[in-house]
């Protein structure tokens, strides 16, 4: 059985760490001296690390980390990520040594130009490692993209399997559902996630994973084609709006200032 582990990082990163029979891999080590620790703490070797996009809180211990372990890095094959040995780009799959888990890679830009999610089954039970594309109850923000790509790219996460866990790379849940509501006040599902989600929160737990049918029910960037969605935006908005595209850039740049 392979174990998903969360390492905290900074203020609210998670860098989360797959181990098993004494080896480990590791997705966006923002920085290495909490992994560093970790694996001596619990005796693993580092196997690989995967990086999902380039930014420097989900990279910046790759360097420190390959001068103890000299490990394969995969990375997006449209970004420059130091350390990178083995580029993804849509449509591969490839195999983290040692585990042997097998991951797809899905090309999802919008808040890097060549940010990438993997999926796929861990023993049985599919996740998806989305870095800073989808969050739990939210998106990131458009750095190096458009909202038409980042439509696009949470169009292609939101298909995966409704059991698959959603591993995002920072806790922003609570902030992202406090906004959720304001965006669809009548969503009983999503009042019922958020009092589970503050209980978490409550006795120091993480709420990442998530499922991604939770994130298709109470995440309003992955329901831009609801009416109620729609609605929200345009009154913000104070206009009609066109399109999908519209009602996402519009809650988007909401939740900016909210
Ligand atoms: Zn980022």
């Amino acid at each position: 059985m392979t174990a998903i582990i969360p390492i905290p990082a900074f203020a609210d990163n998670y860098i989360w760490l797959l181990r098993e029979a004494g080896k480990a891999a590791v997705v966006d080590p923002g920085d290495a001296a909490p992994v560093i620790a970790y694996l001596e703490r619990e005796r693993l070797e580092l196997s690989c690390i995967l990086n999902t996009h380039h930014h420097g809180d989900h990279v910046g211990g790759n360097r420190a980390l390959l001068a103890r372990w000299p490990v394969p890095v995969f990375g997006p094959a449209r970004e420059v990520i130091p350390g990178v040995t083995r580029t993804l780009v849509e449509g591969d799959a490839f195999t983290l040594p040692d585990l042997g888990v097998v991951l797809s890679v899905l090309d999802v830009p919008g808040h890097t130009a060549g940010h990438i999610a993997c999926f796929g089954p861990l023993d049985a039970n599919p996740v998806v490692f989305c870095g800073d594309t989808l969050f739990t109850g939210g998106c990131g923000r458009l750095f190096e993209g458009t909202p038409s790509q980042m439509v696009d790219s949470l169009s292609k996460l939101s298909a995966l399997p409704g059991d698959t866990a959603v591993f995002c790379g920072h806790e922003y849940t609570m902030a992202n559902l406090r906004f959720a509501e304001a965006v669809e006040p009548g969503n009983v599902p999503l009042q019922r996630r958020r009092a589970r989600d503050q209980a978490k929160r409550d006795c120091g737990e993480p709420t990442v994973p998530s499922t991604m049918a939770e994130e298709r029910a109470t995440n309003p960037f992955l329901r831009v084609d609801q009416p109620a969605v729609r609605a929200a935006a345009e009154r913000h908005a104070g206009r009609p709006l066109a399109d999908r595209v519209a009602v996402f850039a519009e809650v988007r740049a909401w939740k900016n200032a909210f």
